[in-house]
């Protein structure tokens, strides 16, 4: 099959972003001030996406399988990992600025960015174009420990969560009953002063990592590289994005960060193009020496008969991308009765709230004396709501516009024979089914598996 060129779906990013605002997913940061740009604060249906997220990551690593424990280090480190790891000298993107329209680029994506007066042209396309040379740019926001701003105080807020966990290697291999192959895994936040943040959740400041280091005896590290290259492809599929708006590019050799002999990009096909949404990297023994020799201390592994530096397997990921990612797959438009319908249809395990309560008449107490109780055993055992507020009409569209997967409405039929309706926010179709059911049968449907939309 050819593969895509373009997006297919309703979703725009500016859409998604204004689902999200209206919806209280996510909200642009320190709003009442004016914002911060490319800052962005996440709101209750957010949290409980992004966490479902999160949790996935980590189930499928460290709950699923047996050679992954967690890790959850700090974000400023002591100042020299980030000289050992080649941060300090080296992590910069190369900047360009325009003199006449005061617009800065990167300058490894100048041929699709914009010109600032002439957005149909690049940058340096027209003649009143001025453009500096390209200024290697670092990275890292500084800040510094304790009272006095002097440069021996000098540190960094962590750009990625990976060297937290090479320095922790003797801790793990000497605490824990691990052994090569193994990994360690670890979900935090991360800070980059990016030249040209944008495109909503896609490019922050300020965002989060899933990473995970794979430890391997060096004769390995071919076959994880591609073992994991596979899991994580096949992670994001499972958790329902379209096959079609995934794919995986090898970089080129001229790509290849400095300590990478080899390394894949997880591709989704956002409305603005294939983009980056994870890199699985094989980083050989670089880290591990590279902090050895810096900090002194042996990072090595001694077996039996055996004694020799692992080579690591890295899948690193963004957790607000791939929140954007699943927001943007799932967001979808229909007509419905001549009516309009937005709808997320997220993977139930990913949709922040798994069932809406919803008595047919909000005021009638025989209804609400069974909506309640149900609502209340149905909470216990997954993330549910009630709502008996406006008509049922708006109800139901409210849950579609937040990924509700299933509603279930107690009507004046429930007074009779204790059976509700379940509605299913992809189907539509309603079925009564027994209240006395309702929890076990939501629990069951939530651990089937799931299939996106053509
Ligand atoms: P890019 O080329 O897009 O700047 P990168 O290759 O530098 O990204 P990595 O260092 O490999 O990114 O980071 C791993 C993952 O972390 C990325 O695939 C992405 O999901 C996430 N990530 C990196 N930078 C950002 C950012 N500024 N905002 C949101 N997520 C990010």
């Amino acid at each position: 099959m050819a593969e895509l060129a373009t997006y297919e779906g309703a979703a725009t990013i500016e859409k998604v972003a204004s689902l999200c605002r209206r919806r209280g997913f996510v909200y642009p940061s320190s709003d009442i001030y004016g914002g911060l740009g490319s800052a962005y604060d996440y709101g209750h249906y957010g949290v409980l996406l992004k966490q479902n997220v999160k949790a996935a990551w980590q189930r499928s690593l460290a709950q699923e399988r047996d050679d992954v424990v967690l890790l959850d280090s700090t974000i400023i480190l002591n100042p020299k990992v980030w000289v050992a790891s080649g941060h300090v000298g080296g992590f910069s993107d190369p900047l360009i600025d325009c003199r006449t329209c005061k617009q800065r680029f990167r300058a490894d994506h100048i041929a699709t960015a914009q010109c600032g007066k002439r957005p149909s042209k690049p940058p340096g396309g027209t003649p009143d174009c001025d453009l500096t040379e390209a200024r290697e740019f670092n990275l890292m926001f500084e800040t510094y420990l304790g009272p006095m701003h002097e440069t021996a105080d000098k540190v960094y807020l962590r750009p990625e969560t990976a060297q937290g966990i090479f320095i922790n290697f003797k801790n793990v291999t000497s605490s824990l009953r691990v052994k090569p192959p193994f990994g360690i895994a670890q979900i935090g936040k991360s800070f980059r002063n990016e030249i040209t943040p944008g495109n909503f959740l896609f490019r922050t400041r300020e965002f989060e990592q899933m990473e995970m280091e794979f430890f391997v005896p060096p004769g390995e590290a071919q076959h994880w590289f591609e073992f994991w290259v596979n899991a994580r492809r096949q992670w994001y599929l499972d958790l329902g994005l379209r096959e079609s708006h995934l794919r995986v590019r090898a970089h080129d050799v001229d790509e290849l960060s400095h300590y990478s002999s080899g390394t894949s990009d997880l591709e989704y096909l956002f409305p603005i193009g294939w983009s980056e949404l994870e890199g699985i990297a094989n980083r050989g023994d670089f880290d591990l020496r590279a902090h050895a020799e810096h900090s002194g201390t042996k990072l090595e592994w001694i077996g039996q008969d055996e004694r020799y530096v692992p080579h690591v397997i890295e899948p690193a990921a963004g957790a607000d991308r791939a929140a954007l990612s699943f927001l943007v797959d799932a967001y979808d438009e229909e007509e419905v009765g001549g009516e309009p319908r937005v709808v997320l249809r997220f993977h139930p395990r990913l949709a922040p709230v798994k069932v809406a309560v919803l008595p047919l008449v909000g005021k009638d107490e025989g209804l609400v004396g069974k909506a309640r109780p149900l609502y209340e055993d149905l909470r216990r055992a997954m993330s549910a709501e009630y709502d008996d507020s406006a008509s049922i009409g708006k109800r139901y569209r409210r849950q579609d516009e937040i990924g509700t997967p299933w509603a279930l409405t107690i009507d004046h039929q429930t007074l009779e024979d204790d059976t509700v309706t379940i509605r299913d926010r992809d189907s539509l179709a309603q079925e009564r089914i027994p209240i006395a059911g309702a929890r076990e049968l939501l629990l069951d449907r939530l651990e089937q598996p799931w299939h996106p939309r053509p």
